[in-house]
């Protein structure tokens, strides 16, 4: 797969200058350092862990900026929703694969080497199983396969249409499976999965409490003894009330006492948790799935950043809706959303330091941990997930190594990227993916007959 040389590389135990990475099946088999590039290497200015995506619903990607239009009364997460389940309705499986294409091409072109599609559009519209039941989650794979992004795929069992098995709505449909039903599906994309490179990966995802039951969640969690457990926990005040008259405990509380929660699971959107919930969900060594963006876009809410990370937490970052694609500002976000709810500054760093890097490298390790990658840092023996930014661009010449990281999330946008690898497979060269004009023509000719009359 050949050899990188970077000018500067932030390695597991720091920076080294004049990094020579080599690359083979995927992974970094050598690391040198304080030595020059030699003839054939690719020459790249500053080499960083690139991070994982924890959280994408990728058909979503098709509809943003659809919904930002000012309804008579309060527009909400939960009218939004009935206008996605509306979009979601026409969609075919070729504009499925098309539309996860080019959001993943938009994903790699941020920063990102991988994502965890957190898959739950199984059915035809009205919710008839396709023929080939995971053939969706075969549309997943072509696209992560045309696009070289690294896949955690995330099959979710979505059972019940509110809390206390509340029956489907009809915008449901398309997901819907009971336990059973869902397990054949994750056979047959565990099966056809086979033929993505080794570094994908399968787990499973129960959409939420309120879309399942106490019972089936046992079940599922109980006959997967291996792999991600992904959930949506607590993204709406609404929900964790709903939750809490049904269950009698708020939903972290909930799962934390009910379900053996470690570092297999991802909380995505644990948004709403007391200070409690939030020192016990740090101790439990999952990794806490935000999505400051999306949670942004849906009013949802600010995630309980000071305690989690003086609780020494683990989480990572998703694009989630993918209404907008970029790992600075999800970033940056993140950071900000704290600063204007606290009238503070430098908040997600425990102790003292950099917020730059730690919101960086936290990510990079809490993706990877969620995506059950071996990487998050660049060592031996870790997949070859790599970033290269160019530190003489305008947002970032100023500043030196150690503050390099600030810059990024504060004052750089996605364009600083030049290469991205993902487990080895060079996919962004010169800023550009590889493939995005072939993707791009092949998604507008999707969006066209979508939204055609
Ligand atoms: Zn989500």
């Amino acid at each position: 797969m050949g050899v990188i040389y970077a000018k500067q590389a932030l390695l597991a135990e720091g920076w080294a200058a004049n990094v020579r990475l080599d690359l083979r099946d995927g992974r970094i088999v050598s690391i040198d350092h304080g030595t020059g590039p030699e003839a054939n290497d690719t020459r790249v200015d500053t080499l960083l862990p690139a991070p994982g995506n924890l959280h994408s619903h990728a058909f979503q990607r098709a509809m943003a900026g659809m919904t930002e239009v000012r309804q008579a009364g309060r527009d909400s997460f939960w009218s939004w929703r009935e206008l996605m389940y509306r979009f979601m309705d026409r969609l075919t499986p070729e504009q499925i694969e098309a539309i996860a294409a080019q959001v993943y091409v938009e994903m790699l072109e941020a920063g990102y080497a991988s994502v965890g599609e957190f898959h739950y559009v199984h059915h035809q519209p009205g919710g008839v199983p396709h023929d080939n039941i995971a053939e969706l989650s075969e549309r997943i794979f072509a696209a992560a396969a045309r696009t070289g992004i690294g896949l955690t795929h995330l099959p979710v069992l979505y059972s019940y249409g509110g809390a206390g098995q509340v029956e489907l709505s009809a915008g449901q449909r398309r997901f819907g499976t009971g336990v059973d039903e869902f397990e054949r599906l994750f056979d047959a994309a565990s099966a056809a999965l086979r033929h993505l490179p080794g570094d994908a990966r399968i787990g499973i995802a129960p959409h939420s409490l309120r879309a399942t039951s106490p019972a089936e969640l046992s079940r599922l969690v109980a006959r997967h003894g291996q792999g991600p457990i992904h959930i949506h926990i607590a993204e709406q005040p609404r929900e964790v009330r709903e939750v809490e008259d049904w269950l009698g405990a708020r939903p972290v509380e909930w799962l934390l006492g009910n379900l053996p929660v470690d570092d297999r699971w991802c909380l995505i959107h644990a948004t709403h948790m007391t200070v409690t919930e939030t020192r016990d969900m740090a101790a439990s060594g999952a990794v806490a799935g935000l999505c400051p963006i999306t949670e942004a876009n849906l009013g949802d809410g600010a995630f309980n950043g000071p305690d989690y990370a003086e609780a020494g937490g683990s989480f990572g970052i998703g694009s989630d809706s993918n209404v907008n694609i970029s790992l600075t500002e999800e970033l940056r976000l993140l950071e900000y959303s704290q600063r204007l709810r606290d009238g503070s500054r430098n908040v997600l760093v425990p102790g003292a330091g950099s917020v730059g890097r730690f919101l960086y490298m936290s990510a990079a390790r809490g993706g990877a941990q969620a995506l059950a990658r071996e990487a998050g840092s660049i060592a031996t023996g870790k997949l070859a997930d790599l970033v290269a930014i160019d530190s003489q661009s305008a947002a970032l010449c100023a500043l030196s190594r150690d503050s390099l990281l600030d810059g990024l999330v504060f004052a750089a946008t996605d364009r600083v990227v030049t290469d991205v690898w993902s487990a080895g497979r060079h996919m962004v060269r010169g800023g550009h993916h590889i493939a995005r004009d072939a993707v791009f023509a092949a998604y507008r000719t999707a969006i066209k007959r979508l939204l055609a009359p």
